[in-house]
């Protein structure tokens, strides 16, 4: 596995356990950029709620690897 794709793993697993509140819903990421250096996650979601959440999950650092 290269190094895009387990940081895509890793950030997907962050978000796996994540449900809207309101309407539970899953949020969704789309990963853009073939380098680790230029990837960028796109996410989206039923609303702002979510995607907060989501934007939460991923910034936080991994607590164990
Ligand atoms: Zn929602």
């Amino acid at each position: 596995m290269d190094a895009v794709q387990e940081f895509k793993q890793r950030t997907e697993d962050k978000v796996r356990n994540l449900r809207c509140p309101h309407h539970r819903q899953a949020p969704r990421l789309k990963f853009h950029g073939a380098t680790l250096r230029d990837v960028t996650i796109q996410m989206s979601g039923c609303c702002n709620t979510l995607i907060e959440m989501a934007n939460r999950a991923i910034a936080e650092s991994p607590k164990s690897l």
